[in-house]
């Protein structure tokens, strides 16, 4: 009796966790869906593109796609490895053409759209530029879930390697020993970002989380060692 209320509370958990992942109904499937429409002219749109973009008819521009692929955004390869000149050209035309300072006599709609473009560019270029959050968006694009720094708890040898350097850090200031440790977590970054590179290469998504993890513990104490160098 209780295996088979076991077995039929495991299915219903089962059938809540697949209705839970099932795709939204028809809003999102291609074919389904109007083509979009200028918001100030009314007139037909060119399919939904990640890129930002004008009106053909009447030159409006048009509001951000809701959750645009930033790799697309940027014209960048779905990849861990980034071109980080091409991501910079990129980032800097797209900023030019839709800087708000461009749209000052524009209608208040499109200077609104302007603001919100802007911001969707500069969070694409600092998220694609940096390993981790770039690692990090990659694994999210993959389904998998975000790393946590609990992902790495079973290996004591770096838990261990992050206390002795979290306690160097709270010792009084010395100039020498923060040049030392920003140099080691400099280096521990860099051979983090190359496993990193490995392991999105051989589609290991799962040894690409605990490493992610590992570098978001490098990422902390690379923000106390800034703000020890503050000068208060
Ligand atoms: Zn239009």
């Amino acid at each position: 009796m209780r295996a088979a209320l076991r077995r039929q509370f495991g299915r219903a958990r089962w059938a809540l966790r697949v209705s839970e992942a099932a795709p939204r109904p028809r809003c999102v499937g291609p074919g389904s869906v109007p083509s979009p429409r200028c918001w100030s002219c009314g007139g037909a749109l060119s399919g939904a593109d990640a890129a930002p973009h004008f009106c053909p008819r009447c030159r409006a521009l048009q509001p951000p796609a809701p959750r645009p692929d930033l790799f697309r955004l940027m014209e960048c390869e779905r990849s861990f490895r980034v071109d980080a000149q091409r991501l910079q050209r990129r980032f800097r035309s797209l900023q030019r053409a839709l800087h708000p300072d461009r749209f000052g006599r524009r209608p208040p709609k499109e200077q609104h759209y302007s603001e919100q473009h802007s911001s969707l560019i500069n969070k694409a270029y600092q998220t694609l530029l940096h390993p981790l959050s770039r690692g990090l968006y990659l694994l999210e694009l993959n389904g998998v879930e975000p790393a946590q720094e609990t992902d790495c708890d079973a290996d004591s040898e770096f838990l261990t390697e992050i206390m002795e350097i979290n306690e160097k850090l709270a010792e009084p200031e010395n100039d020498e020993i923060l040049a030392e440790i920003e140099t080691l977590i400099k280096d521990r970054q860099e051979e983090l970002t190359k496993e990193v590179t490995a392991a999105f290469e051989r589609d290991d998504l799962q040894e690409a989380k605990k490493l992610l993890a590992k570098m978001k513990y490098f990422a902390n104490l690379e923000d106390k060692l800034k703000n020890k160098k503050i000068p208060s």
